[in-house]
């Protein structure tokens, strides 16, 4: 009888800080039980061995910012039975889709000193999802362990007010007026931001129900301005609609018809 295949596992980089390809890396305890599980077929920044596909589960990073990148990805999904996209710049384009919110051309002609060598579309697109940046191990376990039990995977999507509750953290909002996104932003971190006395700045994204219109009445009476609401809502993932449409309604707002 001939051996049974092992399942194939591809990690895939698009644009990005190599950050959530480093969280695979760190499950230094699981990892070789990982490898035991399944063939890795293709993880450059762990092994230059590369298999061919089809493969039967496609962890991509980064987000989508060439024409070549556009090609690149729908290869990989006809490649692959199933892709999980890992991580901010995956999930909702990261910080290189503040390039959307700006004109690429100026940025090209003003950082490069050979702008024709930079090839770039207009905008930084996710692709579909485990959140954060970077990633949460534990999140990242039970994706791949669901996956290999032909189960959906058991993720979260309560906000990181939840988790603050059941790690005992005192609110810093509450406690202190420091500007928090844990309430619209989606679990999976262990809220450890407000841990250590910081404001939560929304790197798992919005949670599935995120209320940032009464999020911003109160973070307006702890004495924001619409500036800051705009930038607390643009950073990594700026391009998520529920973020965006805030720091768009806050833009709106901090200038002047
Ligand atoms: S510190 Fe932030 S995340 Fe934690 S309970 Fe308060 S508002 Fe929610
Ligand atoms: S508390 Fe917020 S910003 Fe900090 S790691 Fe968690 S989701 Fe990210």
């Amino acid at each position: 009888m001939a051996p049974t295949r092992k399942p194939r596992l591809a990690v895939f980089k698009f644009a990005s800080c190599d950050g959530c390809q480093l969280s695979i890396l760190d499950c230094e305890d699981e990892l070789l039980a990982i490898a035991g599980a399944v063939d890795i077929a293709d993880f450059r920044e762990a092994s230059r061995a590369v298999l061919e596909g089809p493969y039967d589960l496609s962890l991509v990073e980064g987000s989508v910012t060439t024409a070549h990148d556009a090609e690149r990805i729908k290869e990989i999904r006809k490649q692959s039975k199933a892709l999980v996209t890992i991580g901010a710049c995956a999930t909702s384009g990261g910080i290189q889709a503040l390039k959307n919110f700006s004109d690429v051309e100026e940025y090209r002609r003003v950082v490069y000193a050979r702008p024709e060598y930079i090839s770039s579309l207009a905008t930084s697109t996710g692709i579909a999802e485990l959140r954060g940046c970077p990633i949460s191990k534990a999140q990242l376990l039970e994706a791949v362990g669901a996956f290999l039990q032909g189960r959906a995977p058991n993720l979260p999507n309560e906000s990181v007010c939840n988790e603050c509750k059941r790690r005992g953290n005192v609110c810093v909002m509450v406690a202190h007026g420091t500007p928090c996104l844990g309430p619209v932003t989606q679990a999976g971190c262990g809220a450890i931001c407000p841990a250590y006395n910081r404001g939560c700045y929304g790197c798992f994204g919005p949670q599935a129900t995120p209320n940032t219109k009464s999020l911003v009445v109160e973070l307006k009476t702890l004495g924001m301005a619409p500036p800051g609401i705009l930038r607390l809502f643009r950073t990594f993932n700026a391009n998520a609609p529920e973020f965006r449409a805030a720091s768009e309604a806050a833009a709106a707002e901090a200038t002047p018809p």
